[in-house]
């Protein structure tokens, strides 16, 4: 009997995080909530108590249920049966069992029959639903895609298609084309309107899409013939239960294998426009792009959890030269400096998905009351470092998920190649997860503007103002003169103004602010929690090294340099 909440004493202390009592609070409308329905919390502690309560259920079904599942269904996979997906057995049974805990559209208002809660819990359950199986971590974690309907549909559609992911049915976002993949401006799905029946009809082909056959779709099309960017496009709403879509064939992939990744054919399929014309790409799916991506954040590091521990208990029980290799430097290295990335890159997690939830729940507010000038501000700045974090968590926490995948296969030696391990499948899995979404390429594309106008810089002198036990203040003045290395560096690169130099070294200059920023997060947990202090030791040693050899690699670098790398 294995619960991935309770054997996880991390999840809890980031769920008990000091700025949730605001956030939920504002998320409760003051509580007002308790009135009208008898489940809804009447105070701080009450909401805490009734997201652990559903944490643990989750937990329970992630270890009981999830990960012994995941092998067959890594086996067995998803299959076509006319035109449409029948998931893996075990894929069948998971979702089920979700399904009847109330785990679907947690986070939606209790009006569309959701919980209301807040995105922390819920980023908390994706997080062990990755570690129990990662593949299936994205067919539950599609009712992303509600919240676009909640933020941009209209009311009507709302009270139609909300309730019905609450109850369970499952969703789909079909972007993708073979054409369009990291620029999303080439795609070209016909939306035709029919004056005659009032309605828009699709027609083209998607593919690479996960869960393509999901009872929901939002799906982006060219609705303004004759366009070819992106202020073309429009979103519409598919159901389903219209037809019209077919699936040609699900793609035969390394990893991940139970999700259905599927190539899908549109012909004359009724949808329904969302939102304004022409808002599409440049509204609907940067939004609906910065959900998904925190969700791959949590996809990956409930892998590297997985890896993390797969690990350990290998380490621990295998046997060399008359003793557990954990005691060998070079093996227990390995592992402390996954567990370091692990813990600093969920810290970096959980601060994004606060402040993706304050200024969305202000944002939600202020559609019902106008707020107040404190309350505005306020609102725009968790904006501002909400969109700065995405990318970040999503580039650091993915590359570290492969990394820690990586590691725990080497320590597992020869019997981490074969299939009888667990780790080979985690290896296959973490994979995915530094391209979809946005390549670790377009995450540095999204977050090096908040190196140039100084957001990251402001945000480690934000933490530097910090109150932390002294104790840490030796730790703590290392990250600080990490940062003037970055400020320096920073200065020194954008002072060229020369966009192919500053792109060059853009991935570098990124990563220099994502390991100052997680050490930072990692001194503030060791304050409110002394079991991180191994973690923040080891990864401020280890960012130290990242940050000097980067900011070395850059000063030694001249514009002219770039010539020897232009590849023809
Ligand atoms: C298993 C799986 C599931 C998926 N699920 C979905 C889904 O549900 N819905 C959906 O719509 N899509 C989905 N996708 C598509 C996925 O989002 C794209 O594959 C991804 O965005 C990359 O696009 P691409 O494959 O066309 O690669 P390309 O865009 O061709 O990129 C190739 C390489 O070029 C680099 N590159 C491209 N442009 C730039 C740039 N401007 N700067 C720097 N480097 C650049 C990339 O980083 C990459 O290394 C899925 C893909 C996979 C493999």
């Amino acid at each position: 009997m294995a619960n991935f909440y309770l054997d996880n004493s991390d999840l809890k202390h980031h769920l008990t995080h000091p700025l949730m009592k605001r956030l939920v609070a504002l998320k409760e409308r003051n509580y007002t909530d308790a009135q009208k329905y008898d489940y809804a919390p009447f105070d701080y502690e009450d909401a805490i108590d009734s997201y652990e309560k559903v944490l643990e259920i989750a937990g329970e079904i992630c270890g009981d249920i999830v990960a012994p599942n995941a092998e067959d269904v890594d086996h067995e996979g998803p299959h076509v049966i006319d035109g449409h997906v029948q998931y893996a057995a075990g894929t069948q049974k998971n979702l089920d069992a979700l399904v009847k805990a109330g785990l679907m559209g947690i986070s939606l208002p209790r009006r569309y029959n959701g919980l209301n809660f807040s995105l922390v819990p819920y980023i908390m359950a994706a997080d062990m639903v990755s570690r129990a199986d990662a593949g299936f971590v994205n067919i539950w974690g599609l009712q992303d895609c509600a919240e676009t309907i909640y933020e941009f549909a209209s009311e009507e559609q709302k009270q139609r298609y909300l309730p019905r992911v609450c109850a369970g049915e499952t969703m789909a976002m079909d972007l993708t084309e073979p054409d369009a993949g990291s620029d999303l401006q080439a795609v070209m799905l016909k939306a035709t309107y029919s004056e005659k029946d009032g309605c828009w009809y699709l027609n083209g082909v998607k593919r690479f899409i996960t869960n393509g056959d999901g009872h929901i779709a939002l799906v982006l099309a060219r609705s303004e013939e004759g366009t070819k960017d992106g202020r073309g496009l429009s979103m519409f709403i598919y159901d389903k239960n219209n037809g019209g879509v077919t699936v040609r064939r699900i793609e035969n992939k390394m990893g991940i294998k139970g999700s259905p990744t599927c190539e899908l054919v549109f012909r004359n399929a009724k949808a329904e426009l969302c939102g304004d014309r022409k808002m599409g790409l440049i509204k609907y799916v940067m939004a609906l792009m910065n959900g998904a991506r925190l969700g791959i954040a949590a996809q990956s590091v409930g892998v590297s959890e997985a890896a993390y521990r797969e690990a350990l208990s290998y380490a621990q029980e295998r046997r060399q030269f008359g003793k557990a290799i954990i005691e060998f430097p070079a093996v227990y290295e390995m592992l402390s400096l996954m567990k370091a990335k692990l813990d600093a890159s969920r810290s970096l997690l959980y601060e994004t998905t606060r402040f993706v939830d304050m200024y969305k729940t202000l944002e939600d507010i202020s559609k019902e009351s106008k707020l107040e000038k404190e309350e505005r501000a306020e609102m725009k700045m968790y904006q501002k470092q909400a969109d700065a974090f995405t990318p970040l968590a999503k580039g650091m926490g993915s590359e570290f998920c492969n990394q820690n995948a990586y590691d725990c296969v080497q320590i597992h030696g020869g019997s981490g190649f074969m299939k009888d391990y667990a780790c080979e499948r985690i290896y296959r899995d973490a994979r995915i997860t530094s391209i979809y979404e946005g390549t670790t390429q377009l995450q540095v594309v999204a977050a090096i503007r908040h190196v140039t106008t100084g957001t990251y810089l402001n945000m480690m002198k934000f933490y530097e103002s910090q109150e932390i036990s002294s104790d840490l203040i030796p730790l703590r003045n290392r990250l600080k003169t990490m940062t003037e290395i970055y400020e320096k560096i920073v200065t020194k690169v954008t002072e060229t103004k020369d966009p192919e130099y500053i792109d060059f070294h853009a991935r570098r200059m990124v990563e220099m602010a994502g390991h100052i920023i997680m050490g930072h997060l990692l001194l503030l947990d060791t304050t409110r929690c002394d079991s991180f202090r191994t973690s923040a030791e080891v990864y401020i040693h280890y960012g130290e090294s990242e940050v000097t050899k980067n900011a070395k690699f850059i000063d030694q670098f001249d514009i002219e340099d770039l010539e020897f790398y232009r590849m023809k």
